[in-house]
């Protein structure tokens, strides 16, 4: 048996891990676009404010993986996924053949039509690679915009202001995907950012973004006030990565269609993690995940289902759709 892993995040790593220790003769192999070792992605503001290096935020699940048995391809980015065939082809025209497929490829962030404009703008802050180059750059910047709704704009707003630059956060409202922060608790989270001297707009939108001079860049918001920065940070909301299975016969809505197995409509296909839009079996409705912690559980039982398992399905809803990876948000924006 052979199965085919993609996305060497949370999700992607416990589906390998998962369907290898059930099906201890078969062949795993998890591609993923990523040159990096597998790492914690929710610690990427650690890294940028400098309150971790690079070894501290290193994935512990994916230390033991050519031990666990299974076999870890790095840059291999996939392109199309012809379902007949059971066959993945990647962006530098390899080719990899599965009897089941688990697709682990999470999300990217949103970018806002306003700053297509000016490409020397932002910086995107969701891979190991953007937190390198926020760092890097907002350590040259004095002052930063951060954009996006929710968690990923407070943690993004949190990690520049403690490089020390002066941080604006334009805050768009609730995010549309994921679990959004309570009222009272993001009423305490603001008013913590505020304290620690960031500068609020709430409920507005970037308008538009000129570059002046190749430093410096205004940011036009909605309201039409202009804000002079020397970098723009998007933080905002991730779209499940799922361009790459158009033709290939797998169901999409905003995420890969998957029941409470996580099976999408192709029997020997199935999704994992940020990337999946799970029908949640308590609620009645298809959900998209935000969550580590959750991506680990849906990962899990992807692979065991894989490999046979078949009979778990989600029972407690919060396992697989609300558990989180580190300390709570109120604590790291006081800290
Ligand atoms: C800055 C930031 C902070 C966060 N903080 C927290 C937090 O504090 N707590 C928390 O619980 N969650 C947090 N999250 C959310 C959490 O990281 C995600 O919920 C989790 O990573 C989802 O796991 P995943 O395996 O589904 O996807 P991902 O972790 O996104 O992994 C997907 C993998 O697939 C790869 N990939 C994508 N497309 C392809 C392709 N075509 N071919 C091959 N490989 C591909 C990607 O490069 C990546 O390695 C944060 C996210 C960000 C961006």
């Amino acid at each position: 048996m052979r199965y085919l892993i993609l996305g060497s995040g949370p999700a992607g790593i416990a589906a390998a891990k998962a369907a290898r220790k059930l099906d201890k003769d078969a062949e795993v192999i998890l591609a993923t676009e990523e040159h990096a070792a597998p790492y914690l992605r929710p610690l990427l503001p650690d890294l940028v404010s400098g309150e971790r290096e690079l070894s501290g935020v290193a994935d512990p699940q994916g230390k033991d993986l050519a031990e666990s048995g299974v076999k870890l391809l790095g840059g291999k980015r996939a392109r199309r996924v012809d379902a007949a065939k059971n066959r993945v082809t990647f962006s530098d025209g390899s080719e990899e053949t599965y009897n089941f497929l688990c697709v682990a490829t999470g999300g990217r962030p949103i970018l806002p039509l306003a700053l297509m404009g000016a490409p020397g703008s932002f910086l995107f802050l969701n891979s190991l690679g953007d937190a390198q180059r926020v760092r890097e750059r907002a350590m040259r910047s004095d002052t930063t915009v951060v954009y996006g709704p929710g968690y990923l704009g407070i943690e993004a707003a949190r990690a520049v202001r403690r490089l020390g630059n002066e941080v604006i956060w334009i805050n768009p409202g609730l995010p549309r995907f994921g679990n959004p922060i309570s009222g009272e608790i993001e009423a305490r989270i603001t008013d913590q950012l505020r304290a620690r001297g960031v500068k609020i707009h709430e409920g507005t939108e970037i308008a538009d973004a000129v570059d002046v001079d190749g430093r410096n860049f205004e940011v036009v918001t909605a309201g039409g006030g202009t804000i002079l920065c020397h970098l723009i940070v998007v933080a905002t909301e991730r779209l499940p990565n799922v361009v790459f299975l158009e033709g290939s016969g797998v169901k999409v809505g905003a995420g890969i269609l998957v029941d409470e197995y996580l099976r999408t409509n192709v029997s020997n296909i199935f999704a994992a993690g940020d990337c999946a839009e799970v029908y949640d079996i308590n609620r009645r409705e298809s959900r998209i995940n935000f969550g580590w912690r959750s991506a680990i559980k849906q990962g899990q039982l992807a692979g065991e289902n894989m490999a046979g398992g078949g009979k778990v399905y989600i029972k407690n809803s919060e396992d697989y759709f609300g558990l989180l990876y580190g300390a709570p948000l109120l604590e790291r924006a006081g800290a």
